[in-house]
């Protein structure tokens, strides 16, 4: 597909802060930034100089991509953000941050992370589940790292905290090879979805 063909312009990433974490992850979030990149495809993400963000970042640049970063101005004044973004959004909160962030996507993309991964990636699916944000959700399952957060959310439906039908609100891929094809073949969510948002109402 060539990048005219894509309805996917602007793919937002939540990845680690962590700069400790196995190499594994390091060359997964590398491989994101390039593929991305290399389809035309703008990122848009936390806007950290370091971690899994700042190889995202360095892959994307490196291959002529464009990089949108929505930083915090406490995060700027600590001097966390990348330095050579396309764009830098300053923001005032952490709250502003992940609204900024999911508004301007056109799907989400989830690395391996910590609790502020975890939080951009379960606020992006409860937004969906409530049809505040109707885009693809693609988890990244490097290593099985999502496996217990796959487990979870399993378990939210079968315990009917959930809905069946809101398992098609993300998909898993072992792979940031397979990113963009699970983005393009994402199904279709609709308002409708306001129907079987809350089980038993
Ligand atoms: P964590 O997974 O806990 O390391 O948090 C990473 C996520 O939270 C990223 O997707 C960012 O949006 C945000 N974040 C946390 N720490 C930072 C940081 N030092 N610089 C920029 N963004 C950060």
């Amino acid at each position: 597909m060539s990048a005219n063909d894509n309805p996917i312009r602007q793919v937002c990433v939540y990845c680690a802060s962590s700069r400790e974490c196995d190499e594994v992850y390091f060359a997964a979030a590398e491989a994101l930034g390039r593929e991305l990149a290399r389809k035309g495809i703008d990122i848009i993400y936390g806007g950290g100089a370091g971690g899994l963000m700042g190889r995202l970042a360095d892959a994307a640049l490196s291959e002529g991509g464009r990089i949108i970063g929505i930083l915090p101005r406490f995060m700027d004044e600590l001097e966390w953000g990348h330095q050579k973004l396309t764009e830098l959004v300053l923001v005032n909160d952490m709250h502003e941050r992940k609204r900024a962030m999911l508004e301007r996507a056109d799907a989400v993309v989830a690395l391996p992370g910590g609790c502020g991964t975890l939080e951009e990636l379960f606020e992006a699916i409860t937004w969906k589940r409530l049809g505040l944000y109707f885009g693809p959700i693609v988890l990244v399952n490097v290593q099985g790292f999502f496996d217990p957060c796959i487990e979870l959310l399993e378990r939210c439906v079968a315990e009917k905290f959930m809905d069946g039908r809101h398992r098609s609100m993300w998909k898993v891929v072992e792979s940031p090879h397979q990113v963009i094809e699970a983005v393009c073949n994402a199904p279709p969510w609709t308002e409708d979805c306001r129907s079987f948002a809350v089980p038993g109402l």
